[in-house]
Parts: structure tokens; sequence; C-alpha cells
């Protein structure tokens, strides 16, 4: 494999400057507000994809795929295989991710690859459990021989509206020199979800209730990246969407469902995958770059579509004002890490493959986007992008009815239960079944969440049905059992960032980390 692979470069530089994998993870943007990407991605070819990789178990193929995007003089082999050990046996299926196949029976080939068997019940796990252990690798190595005073400690801190927020507090939980800090809205995130961010144990964890709204939470935590002396003094670190490792350790599962759906040979693909910040569906993109030969990537979008408008006109535009939708993991305005597959797409159609011009084309591109509110890109560009992507966007109304429809016509298992971000894409996958009729095609539709996470559209969608309870059918004794255990939260009393800065220096000093 080319070593050049294994080094690191923004999307918006002009510079010859790259980074090594560990810089590009433990630094996560790029100090020119570029986001970090492997220029040479790397090749698998037939032979080794359907004779060996499609025999391996999901650890053994991640190991496989992160081996040729991490240098070895960075992590060894076998520390390498310790960390994806440790980071998929928190989860409950011996699968990791498994595969529930032809649910609606044969004729529709539809597959569902369930992604939220992991500690918070969502796919964010799969990223955030290598994530967290990745980081407590990188600082043990550099603090091994230095004397406690010169430690370096690591300070997570992050804003959320629900979801993620669990899923980064359960990859950090325990791990040594790093502490996380997460801000929510008083009163504006479901039940379930305090519960799961608030009654974690662990010492290096806290939870920072602010009275206001998710922006107000936001807008604290930029401006504490921006604060420069508290950043120095505390090493502000974050783990959203941008981090390159999360990329990486997404990647996995689009290798491993691809052999379980064909039973392990050639076949024609398309994986539907419910999109926000272009993530998940990145992660493809690569898969496929490797050489996986899938057919389409299907971006499903809601109500926030962005992605679709782009691929049908070739502007890239914000819009005024987020929905709030049925799938708020979704709510976005712009897509963050399509970004990354923009630089991929310049290079190749405008910059006759120089790295150094594609990132100045980006850098131009997003500076409109900051002056003007939009760009567009050549229509080289989109035909590009629409050689491995295809769009589709959802509404609210489809996505209940989805779940109703999965419900009643499911035959494998029966009486299937998706959440509504998994019906965004079922609902786009059906559409497009629809067009190909082809049945020789599989079609993959990612699930994002377990059904448990969003009771208030699940029960919408079912509470018609006579037998159904959501108690019974969906909620799993592991979360139910969380609103029995003591909750550990610091209440801000205004969103302000001097309180939150206090705050947070004040239960530093209690972790003694
Ligand atoms: C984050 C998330 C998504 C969107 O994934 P992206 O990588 O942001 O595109 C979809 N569904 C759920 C449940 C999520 O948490």
């Amino acid at each position: 494999m080319a070593s050049s692979s294994q080094v690191y470069r923004s999307t918006r530089s002009s510079s010859k400057d790259t980074k090594s994998f560990e810089e590009a993870v433990i630094q996560g943007l790029a100090s020119d507000g570029g986001l970090f990407i492997p220029p040479v991605i790397p090749q698998v070819s037939k032979d080794t994809l359907f004779n060996k990789w499609s025999k391996l178990s999901f650890q053994e193929l991640a190991f496989e795929i992160m081996r040729l995007y991490i240098s070895s003089s960075e992590i060894s082999d076998s520390e390498l295989k310790v960390l994806v050990e440790n980071s998929y046996s928190t989860f409950r299926s011996s699968e990791v991710t498994p595969l529930a196949k032809n649910i609606t029976g044969n004729k529709e080939n539809l597959h569902v690859l369930e992604l939220f068997h992991g500690p918070t019940y969502a796919f964010k796990d799969v990223a955030l459990q290598f994530v967290g252990n990745l980081f407590e690798f990188f600082l043990q190595r550099h603090n091994s021989n230095l004397p406690e005073s010169e430690k370096k400690k690591l300070t997570v801190v992050g804003a959320t509206s629900g979801d993620t927020g669990s899923a980064a507090i359960y990859g950090l939980r325990g791990k040594k020199d790093v502490s996380v800090f997460i801000l929510y809205p008083t009163g504006r995130i479901s039940p379930i979800q305090e519960e799961q961010m608030t009654t974690v144990e662990d010492k290096n964890v806290q939870t920072l209730s602010v009275k206001g709204t998710f922006d107000n939470c936001q807008d604290i935590v930029k401006a504490i990246f921006g604060d420069k002396e508290f950043n120095e003094r505390h090493n502000v670190g974050a783990v959203n969407s941008i981090n390159w490792a999360r990329i990486l350790a997404q990647i996995t599962y689009y290798f491993y469902s691809y052999f379980k759906a064909t039973g392990g040979v050639e076949g024609k693909v398309k994986f539907v995958v419910p999109s926000g910040n272009f993530g998940d569906i990145l992660a493809g993109y690569f898969a496929k770059q490797m050489g996986l030969p899938v057919e389409k990537l299907v971006i499903a979008t809601n109500e926030n579509d962005i992605l679709d408008r782009f691929l049908k006109t070739g502007y890239y535009e914000r819009s005024d004002k987020v929905a709030a939708t049925l799938s708020p993991a979704m709510d976005i305005l712009i897509s963050s890490n399509f970004e990354r597959l923009l630089w991929f797409l310049a290079r190749e159609y405008e910059a006759n493959n120089d790295d150094i011009k594609a990132g100045s084309i980006v850098n131009n591109w997003f500076q409109q986007l900051r002056e003007q509110g939009k760009f567009q890109v050549d229509n080289k560009i989109i035909d590009g992008a629409r050689k491995d992507f295809d769009s589709e966007r959802v509404s609210n109304e489809e996505t209940t009815k989805t779940i109703a429809e999965i419900y009643e016509r499911s035959t494998n298992p029966s009486k299937y239960i998706i959440d509504p971000h998994t019906s965004v894409g079922i609902c786009a996958a059906e559409r497009i079944i629809a067009k190909d009729k082809d049945n020789t095609i599989h079609y993959i539709s990612l699930s994002t969440a377990h059904p448990a996470k969003f009771a208030d559209a699940v029960n919408e969608s079912l509470g018609k049905f006579s037998g159904y309870s959501f108690e019974k059918d969906v909620l799993p004794l592991e979360l139910k059992k969380l609103s029995t255990l003591p909750k550990r939260l610091k209440f801000v009393e205004r969103a302000d960032v001097e309180l939150v800065k206090a705050s947070i220096e004040e239960e530093l000093t209690k972790m003694k980390l």
C-alpha cells in the first residue's frame, strides 16, 4: 500500500503541509478551518475483498481497514488490535452491526443495517467508542514518563440537542487524563436522553443543564473554543462529527454488511443513508473509492435538504432556518462533512488531480458560502457526484407513514419497529426500489437509532395498532432501568459563557484528574 495514504491534509490548504494520523485526530479541525482528509485513498483488490475480507469478523475487518489509514510507526499492529477489540466489546451484538435481511420478504431485497447496538443505542457509538479509546491511547503514551504536573490533560466540551451527547459521554467515560463536559438545554431534551447522560457515575464526566436553548449552548461552546487563555489552560478538545477518526471507524460496516447481503460475493448493492452532517455516508464513499463495488450511495434527507438541493441544482445554499422535524439528529443547515467530498470532486474534475489546487478551490467555495450564503459548482462536479450518489427528500408525514407501513408489512421479523431517522432511509429506499424495478439489486438501508430513543414519533405512528405497546415492544430493560438511577447534573441558571467556564473549572478541581 502507498505509504502516502497515511498522511493527512486540510481540505482548504494550498500548502504542501501534511499531518500524521495522531495530529489529525487530536487537532480535529485544521487551523485554516478545513477538515482533514487522506489525499491518497488506499485501494483494495477484488481478490482481497472476496477471498479474504468477506470471511472476516467485524473486528478483524475494522483492523484491516484502519491499518491502511494509520501508519504502523504511529500505532503498532498489536496496539491497533487492542484498540479495536476494546471499542467493540461494549456492543450488545456479537456482530457489532448486524444486518436484518429481507425484512419485507425476498421480493424487495430490502436489508436493514442495525447500527444501534452500542451502549447508547445510537449509530454514533460505532465511531465514538473507538475515538474515546484512541484519545486515551495517545494521551497515555504522551504522559507515560512525565511527572503528574507535566501530564497533558484533555478537557472535552460539547453541546447536545439530545442524542449525540450521550454517545460522546459513553465514549469518554472513565478514560484516563480526559474529562468531558456536555451542555444541554434544560427541559428541552427527552427524559430518556437526559437519563442516559446524567446517570453515568464516572468521575471524569459532568453534564451541564443550561437554562436556555440548544443554540445558546452551542454558542457557549464556540466561545469557549475561541477563548485562547481558557483553551491553553485546560487543553479544550472536541469529539464532534468532523473528526477524521469517526469517519474511519464507520467505513467498516459498509464492507461488513455488503458481504452479509450478497453472501460474500460481488453483487449489485445500493446503500441508503439517513443523512445530516454527511459523516455516515461519507464513510460509504471511502468504502466505494477503496474498491468495494457499490452501485450507488443514496442520501436520504428530511426537510432540511441542503444535500438533496445540491445534487439537483449544483447550488450549495444555506437556508435561513432549521426545520424542526421528527428526525432531529438530521436537522442541520450545513452538512459539515460534505466539504470532504467536495475536495475529492474538485481534485478530480477541476484541479487535474493536484492536491494543492483542490485546496484553493474548496477554500474559495467556503469563502463564498460565508460571504453570500451559497456557492455554485460547475456541471462537471455535479455529474461527478451523481456517479456515486443519488438523493431523496422525505417529509414528516412520510416518516410516520413509513414507520407504520414497515410495522404492518414486515415479515422477517414481523412487526419490525424502526425509529424516525431509519424511517427516512427506508422511505427513500422504497422509492428507489420502485424506480429501479430490478430485483437483483440489494438495498441496504442504514438504521441509525433504536426506536426507544424517539418514543413520540414511534408512538404517533403505531399507537393506532391494537396490541402495540411501547413498554413491551420497544423499550429495552436497560433503558427502562435508567429512570430509577440517581441523576448527576450541574444546573447553570443562565446561558452565560462566564458561568459555564466557572462551572467547568470548579468541577475540574473536584475531579483531580
Ligand atoms: C447523527 C445521526 C444521523 C446523521 O448522521 P450524519 O453522519 O450526521 O449524516 C442520523 N441519524 C441519527 C439517529 C443520528 O444520531
